[in-house]
């Protein structure tokens, strides 16, 4: 304990992962396998195929390889703009008068503004490899769209984006900054595809949700053999990928012989944060190492804290395959909260299976509380977070205070996924004190969980 702590930790260029690792290797009961929406049986390579790239196919189907090198190509892209920094929150520590010590890990330096551009860079990669000629993809908030457009940008591939209505015109600044990457960008559900078009009719006037976009996108992917779909998050692909931020912090922490207590991130598929914990997870599982591990979700979109453990389609056009996960059902519309980025109506099965086992914790906020906090951070700490990272902020600050309270010197650490420049419309609609908390009714849940497909 005697080497004083930065206030920011960085890892050197040479002690950045040169593998990701991959958590379900550890798990000995695994995550449930994705099924055949017809048939209801196990999905195969090749069924996958027709939508996925094939090294990625077969990176999520591998349970069992721990560590999966990250080819040269990502690496030197990741060098780009990581190792992203371990922040000492000291000023919000002093600001709160807790014993707690708070860190964040921040991955809000690139342009994309978020953590998403550590698994794009990775599908684009293995896209191009292929020989493909493009991706198609949705995006909600338009941080995931922005960070494939800028991986497809790299190595010259096209993209297709179909984006999240509400946030396309919440949000013309992001559609811009992938354009000017080079992608296309439409505003789903839209009449260019089938299940877009049944959308409309079924639902006039929708703001749209993530499962409309995915299902848009895969169908425009499957209709044309030179295009695979990506996805941006809740596969166990995405999850591996992500594992950089994980295990850049453990290494960040264990430079320093810091043990933390308490790990929280913010969950909408849950990439950030099975990223984030996969290390410390890993210790958990095999039995070295005890963490608390927190996921935080919005209360308007409540999978882990409202939802069931069932067999779900990952898309609202239920043509996607059958992921068991926490759901609250694909045709749950999720109110237009502002953080995009966590509406989606299910859950990693990698992270499901976790929680459901009782290797981790969920709480739900409440958006004009997560503004709160993101505020009070951005006035003390210097960063504007962006809403979805600010549910973490939210319950790391709840964290602080407890221990304050209780007298605890615990260590916090939480994932700070990304900035908030483009959120400016809901950080207008907080300073002007017209933001709304919209919570679900237990009917509302019912009435779509009802709607599940029957899987035995
Ligand atoms: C997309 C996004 C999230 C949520 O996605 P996960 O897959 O749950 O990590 C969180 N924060 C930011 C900034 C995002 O862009």
């Amino acid at each position: 304990m005697s080497k004083e702590i930065p206030y920011k930790i960085y890892l050197e260029e040479n002690e950045m992962p040169k593998q990701w690792y991959n958590v379900r290797a550890d798990m000995k009961d695994k995550p449930a396998p994705l099924l055949n929406p017809g048939t209801h049986e196990p999905l195969s390579a090749d069924e996958l195929s027709a939508v996925f790239c094939r090294e990625l196919v077969e990176q999520e189907l591998d349970n069992d390889t721990t560590y999966i090198d990250i080819p040269k190509e990502i690496l030197d892209f990741y060098k780009m703009y990581r190792p992203s920094p371990l922040v000492r929150a000291y000023c919000l520590e002093k600001k709160l008068d807790t014993p707690a010590k708070i860190y964040y890990k921040f991955e809000g330096n690139n342009t994309s503004g978020s953590h998403k551009l550590n698994s794009a860079i990775a599908q684009a990669y293995y896209a191009k490899k292929q020989g493909l000629k493009g991706v198609t993809t949705e995006t909600g908030a338009g941080q995931w769209g922005t960070a494939l457009s800028m991986a497809c940008a790299y190595l010259e591939l096209d993209c297709k984006v179909y984006m999240v209505k509400v946030s396309y015109e919440q949000k013309p600044f992001r559609r811009e900054v992938m354009r000017t990457y080079g992608a296309s960008v439409v505003p789903s559900p839209s009449d260019t595809t089938e299940v877009g078009k049944k959308i409309l009719a079924e639902h006039p006037g929708t703001t749209g949700s993530l499962g409309c976009a995915i299902s848009e996108a895969v169908e425009v992917a499957a209709g044309d053999p030179d295009y695979r779909y990506v996805l941006g998050s809740v596969l166990n692909q995405v999850l591996l990928h992500q594992s950089v931020i994980g295990l850049e912090t453990k290494a960040a922490l264990d430079k320093y012989d810091i043990h933390p207590d308490v790990i929280i991130g913010c969950a909408g598929g849950g990439s950030n944060l099975g990223g984030l914990i996969s290390p410390f997870m890993g210790e958990k599982l095999r039995g070295e190492a005890d963490y608390r591990i927190v996921a935080v979700e919005p209360a308007s979109c409540p999978s882990f804290t409202r939802g069931s453990y069932a067999y779900d389609f990952c898309d609202t056009g239920m043509i996607c395959p059958l992921a068991k996960m926490y759901t609250l059902g694909s045709s749950f519309i999720p109110s237009a909260n502002h953080a995009g980025g966590l509406r989606f109506h299910g859950m990693s099965p990698v992270l499901s299976k976790l929680y459901h086992d009782g290797y981790m914790e969920a709480v739900s906020v409440e958006q004009t509380s997560v503004f709160e906090a993101a505020t009070q951070f951005a006035r003390v700490e210097g960063i504007l977070p962006a809403p979805e990272s600010s549910h973490a902020i939210r319950a790391a600050i709840d964290e602080a205070l407890r221990c304050k309270k209780e007298g605890k010197e615990e260590t916090i650490v939480f994932g700070l996924t990304g900035t908030g420049y483009f959120d400016m419309v809901a950080y207008e609609k907080y300073n002007d004190g017209t933001m709304t908390d919209t919570i679900p009714t237990d009917e509302e849940i019912a009435a779509s969980i009802a709607k599940l497909p029957k899987v035995d």
